[in-house]
């Protein structure tokens, strides 16, 4: 009833679509030294959305020399679209798209996904010699509050809730972090995350992560204003999980205070999030939820508090160029009041995802 209102016309189709098979993105493991899984990939007509993306903005020559550069370590990038806020994605000329364009297209980030409308599945990812896999399987949304974090060369970087480890392997696959801490609260979801790490990554680069159990919400008081980048993926009420399961579902009415206090903690997270960035730096918030009450008011709250209570001003950056960029892969909504949303279709059947970028003034 709650979504009919919010998504008017769209929500048939998106609820058509939360009740069907959801789609996977193959994130390549650059760590893996399995021959040909690319070719594999390809010959099955998978492509790699994210270079995709970037080719058909730049045009053939300029697509084939930034593929060059992405190989290289070249990596200047701004991603942060600033000053566009209010302007139509669908309006923007190729050159106005193209600041954020470098900040994907120089990521070392590849993600294979099957064209619109295509529902073949992956097939499990195999090892390589050292038992590493040679992809992961996500939600291919997944990977875009990742992608807008645009993390730069030596950057101390906080994954504040990071089990199982979809978006932290991500992160890793940029090979660019200084710092990675990667935190959930959950004992048991941060053993999953070591196994994930186990999978697909070298000891050697593995044990360069910091892993830790805390509570988020204390990360403030713990190490304030010292990251650049900081990913707040909070629990939310994971909307395709909760349409199609009965266990442990959000909605059963044994849990119906933590449901009705979801918006409490993603707030607490995300303020948690914002003490910890240093000033100059960049936080993404994210839920896999369709709901305002969940993505758009906590962010405008937290913005609020960040001022009135700790006088830290916060910049909402503008990711319509994001919008722009990824729409031949992705349905979003058009109407969120901040941030972009990762609408379910029948065509293009991955999120929710909700992201939303802020800058620490
Ligand atoms: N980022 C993860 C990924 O990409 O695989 C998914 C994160 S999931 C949406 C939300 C996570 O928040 C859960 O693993 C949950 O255990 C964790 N969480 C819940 N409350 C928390 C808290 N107070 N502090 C830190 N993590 C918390």
């Amino acid at each position: 009833m709650n979504y009919s209102l919010q998504l008017k016309d769209l929500w048939p189709s998106v609820r058509a679509s939360l009740l069907c098979e959801q789609k996977y993105g193959a994130l390549f493991n650059n760590f893996s030294s399995v021959d040909h899984v690319t070719q594999e990939l390809e010959l099955l007509s998978a492509t790699d959305f994210i270079s995709e993306a970037s080719r058909k903005v730049q045009g053939p020559a300029q697509g084939a020399a930034a593929e060059e550069a992405g190989r290289g370590e070249s990596r200047s990038q701004d991603g942060s679209g600033e000053g566009r806020t209010g302007m139509q994605a669908d309006t923007m000329t190729q050159a106005e798209v193209s600041p954020p364009l470098r900040a994907s297209i120089s990521s070392t980030i590849k993600c294979y996904t099957f064209p619109r409308g295509d529902i073949t599945r992956f097939r499990p990812a195999w090892p390589d010699t050292l038992g590493l896999l040679s992809y992961y399987l996500m939600d291919a949304a997944s990977l875009l509050p990742v992608l807008a974090l645009s993390v730069q060369p030596g950057d101390f970087v906080l994954d504040l809730c990071a089990a199982p480890g979809g978006k932290t392997l991500a992160l890793l696959q940029t090979g660019i972090c200084g710092h990675l801490a990667a935190n959930d609260v959950s004992v048991s979801r941060t053993k999953r995350l070591y196994q994930i790490l186990q999978s697909y990554v070298p000891r050697e680069i593995r044990e360069t992560v910091s892993i830790t159990s805390y509570d988020g919400r204390d990360w403030g008081q713990l190490e304030s204003g010292t990251f650049h980048k900081v990913l707040v993926d909070v629990p939310c009420t994971t909307d395709r999980h909760s349409v199609m399961e009965e266990e442990n579902n959000i909605f059963h009415k044994r849990r119906t205070k933590e449901r009705q206090m979801l918006p409490m903690l993603q707030l607490q997270l995300l303020m948690a999030g914002i003490l910890a960035t240093r000033p100059g730096g960049e936080v993404v918030y994210s839920t896999c939820s369709l709901s305002p009450l969940q993505n758009e008011y906590v962010v405008e709250r937290a913005v609020d508090i960040a001022e009135t209570e700790f006088n830290i001003s916060m910049h909402i950056q503008d990711l319509s160029p994001f919008r722009m960029l990824f729409q031949d892969t992705f349905s979003f909504f058009s109407d969120c009041r901040v941030g972009e949303l990762v609408l379910p279709h029948l065509t293009a059947n991955f999120g929710p995802m909700y992201f939303c970028k802020l800058r620490r003034m």
